[in-house]
């Protein structure tokens, strides 16, 4: 069965479109390829709970602003819901949280670690020794991450780029907030929502599911064009994402095949097994393609880079595509079929091990490359 989209368009900045009686859609611009997120409105007996916020940026700010007269009907917003941490989610969730004075609800771990790069800076730890052994050890040739930590300085001090500053340093962001936690129960209007929670593309990413609707507000979790980010970050050089990643699939293959699912980028579909059964095979056949790669020669992450994305990447999407890449080679040393070894020049080379790949193999037969690594 194919995905289908009830929607041909996303609704217009500035304006709602209701998808069931309480549950409203609205987008906020995004700059980049993407060119938007996706928000949703919910809708209780006196006031709305926002689920995400758009970027922290003036223009989203403004966009708001006509939301809250024209979209609200004189309530009042009561709780913001913020899907997982990333700077397209969080952007304004200090703003509306200090406008109606109410609360912000995330799980505990996006809470934290959205607040620590509210203070710390998105890429500020490039830099660090650890940043430095870290891309080093993935392949990453040293002039480059000097180039990359100037990138990063401009960035920060750039003070006419409203949307680059505020992917690096969120806005005000609450300084409290209510916990989230897997399987708690929202009760809003005349609906419930369990709160059903993923791993991989941030640490303890919430999805919103109403079962009485058969609506899931699915964030970044489940998208139904584009592949979310999955990477090993210098924050946790030893992480393993994509096993999450791919046991929230799995987990997620338990809810029920007619749901709409609303996700944060591209349109509201049906078809949610399907999808998850496709990334599922494309991330397994990523893997496939990263074990023939390693045969005649041990590998770096870097020179994986080809085997995953076909295009000439910028700095920053390599950086990206570099993290994914060993996001890939994590989840198969955990598996046992590569083995990664530190050479004398400081670089972390793989290996197949597994001596049933010759089997398995299918040279050839792979998925084209992606284009570009995702920023969401
Ligand atoms: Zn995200």
């Amino acid at each position: 069965m194919a995905l289908e989209y009830p929607y041909q368009d996303h609704p217009p900045a500035g304006t709602t479109v209701e998808v069931v009686p309480g549950v409203r859609w609205l987008t906020m611009p995004l700059g980049g390829s993407l060119t938007h997120i996706n928000l949703y409105l919910l809708e209780d007996h006196d006031g709305f709970y926002v689920v995400d916020t758009g970027l922290g940026n003036p223009e989203t700010a403004e966009l708001w602003d006509e939301i809250f007269e024209n979209e609200l009907g004189g309530k009042p917003v009561k709780g913001v819901i913020c899907t997982h941490m990333h700077p397209d989610h969080i952007g304004q969730a200090g703003m509306i949280c200090d406008k109606f004075r109410c609360p912000l609800y995330m799980t505990r771990a996006e809470y934290y670690q959205a607040k620590s790069f509210s203070s710390m800076g998105f890429g500020s730890h490039h830099s660090s020794w650890l940043g430095e052994q870290f891309y080093h050890r993935y392949g990453m040739p040293s002039d480059f991450m000097e180039k990359m930590a100037a990138m990063w300085q401009a960035r920060v001090s750039s003070k006419d780029n409203a949307a680059a500053q505020a992917m690096v340093m969120p806005t005000a962001f609450p300084s409290g907030y209510r916990r989230l936690e897997d399987g708690d129960l929202l009760t809003i209007g005349d609906h419930d929502w369990v709160v059903e929670v993923g791993s991989g593309h941030s640490p303890e990413h919430a999805c919103l599911h109403c079962h009485s609707l058969g609506i899931m507000i699915s964030g970044d979790q489940i998208l139904p064009v584009i592949t979310s980010n999955v990477s090993v970050h210098v924050t946790e050089p030893e992480a393993n994402p994509l096993k999450v990643w791919m046991e929230s699939h799995d987990k997620f293959l338990r809810t029920p095949e007619r749901t709409l699912v609303l996700p944060a980028h591209n349109l509201p579909f049906h078809g949610i097994r399907e999808r998850l059964r496709d990334l599922i095979a494309h991330h397994e056949d990523r893997m496939l393609a990263i074990e023939e790669s390693c045969v005649e020669e041990p590998r770096t992450a870097l020179d994986l880079l080809p085997v995953l994305f076909k295009r000439d990447l910028d700095p920053r999407q390599k950086m990206m595509a570099l993290g994914e890449a060993i996001a890939h080679c994590h989840l198969l040393m955990h598996r046992n079929r590569i083995e990664r070894r530190l050479d004398e020049d400081g670089r972390y080379r793989f290996v197949s091990v597994d001596p049933d790949l010759a089997r398995r193999a299918h040279p050839g037969q792979h998925d084209a490359p992606d284009d570009q690594p995702m920023v969401v």
